[in-house]
């Protein structure tokens, strides 16, 4: 068997619609480029008819290959399983969607086989049909991110990628089980070259993101590069420690100037809220830190394949 060049690796969660459309562009496109390739489909416990589909393919298509998993595990992991499974010299990771042009793929891989770039990546340059109050937070996010990590996480960047051996295989040493592939990307360096273009809507349903699962989303992104949140708590700790000093002086003076009139329960429920608030928020963060060693202690899977082929 001839040794495959491109291995594109495409996770799937409930897309039974998309997955035909993808597949004619896909493989039309492979096909064009005359290099031998394999597509896996990783289907992260779809509830559709999605894993019938793949299987099909794979059935009448020696080049398709497919991994179904024992349950959602999400996309991360998906990705993950079709990364560690990919042949290819060349890696791509592409949703099925349709959000991502398969027609880029020919520039891309001219960029990195050039050998000019180690990976091509995509970012997506206007948030149109979103709705604002999403594109506000994901700017809030981008910025707080820049503030408070050393690895600059690329704003609109997708997880649509072509990476050569090298990448992937430096991609693969970081074993995290809290994966935020948005971070690990830059984290891992190499030259990385951007293509850029607009917000594509997608073939059929809906985004599998609620506004809450990317908000904890981008809570793990954080906390997963960033310690400055613990830093948070000294700092309020320090702060509460000076007034205090200040008005325990204070509380001195009034005692000797003017005796010790006794006043103001309020003030005192308010200083105590104050400092139970502060307290449970910085509880709040260490919790965050204990557990996501909690996760990564316990050496569970990431994922669970079913059946693959
Ligand atoms: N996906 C997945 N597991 C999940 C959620 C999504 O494998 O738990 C896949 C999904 O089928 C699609 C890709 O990840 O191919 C991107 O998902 P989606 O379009 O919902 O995200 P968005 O494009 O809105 O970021
Ligand atoms: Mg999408």
């Amino acid at each position: 068997m001839n040794k495959i060049e491109i291995s594109l690796v495409v996770p799937c969660f409930n897309e039974e619609e998309s997955i035909l459309v993808f597949y004619k562009d896909a493989v039309k496109i492979c096909e064009s480029l005359n290099n031998q390739f394999e597509i896996i489909f990783v289907d992260d416990g779809s509830k559709d008819n999605t894993l019938n589909i793949i299987q099909n393919l794979a059935d009448s298509n020696n080049s398709i290959h497919y991994i179904s998993f024992s349950r959602n595990f999400g996309k991360e992991a998906a990705m993950l399983a079709g990364l560690q499974a990919a042949q290819g010299d060349y890696i791509v990771t592409i949703d099925v969607d349709g959000q991502d042009p398969p027609s880029l793929i020919p520039d891309m891989l001219e960029a990195v086989t050039s050998g000019e770039y180690d990976c091509a990546a995509t970012r997506r340059v206007d948030r149109k049909g979103e709705p604002p109050i999403r594109s506000f937070f994901a700017r809030l996010f981008y910025s707080l991110m820049k503030k408070v990590t050393d690895i600059e996480i690329v704003s609109g960047a997708r997880d649509f990628r072509l990476m050569n051996r090298k990448y992937l295989d430096a991609l693969l040493l970081l074993q995290e089980r809290n994966r935020f592939s948005k971070g690990l990307f830059p984290w891992i360096g190499f030259k990385i070259k951007y293509y850029e273009y607009e917000n594509i809507e997608r073939i059929k349903g809906n985004t599998k993101w609620s506004f809450w699962k990317l908000f904890l989303y981008s809570l793990d992104g954080l906390f997963a590069f960033s310690s400055k949140p613990l830093a948070i708590a000294s700092v309020f700790g320090v702060f509460l420690f000076i007034t205090a000093i200040v008005f325990i002086i204070f509380i001195i003076i009034r005692r000797i100037v003017w005796g010790d009139p006794v006043d103001g329960w309020a003030s005192t429920v308010c200083i105590i809220l104050f400092c139970s608030g502060i307290q449970l928020f910085s509880i709040g963060i260490l919790g965050q830190y204990i557990a996501k060693i909690h996760s990564e202690v316990k050496q569970r899977p990431q994922y669970i394949i079913r059946e693959a082929k």
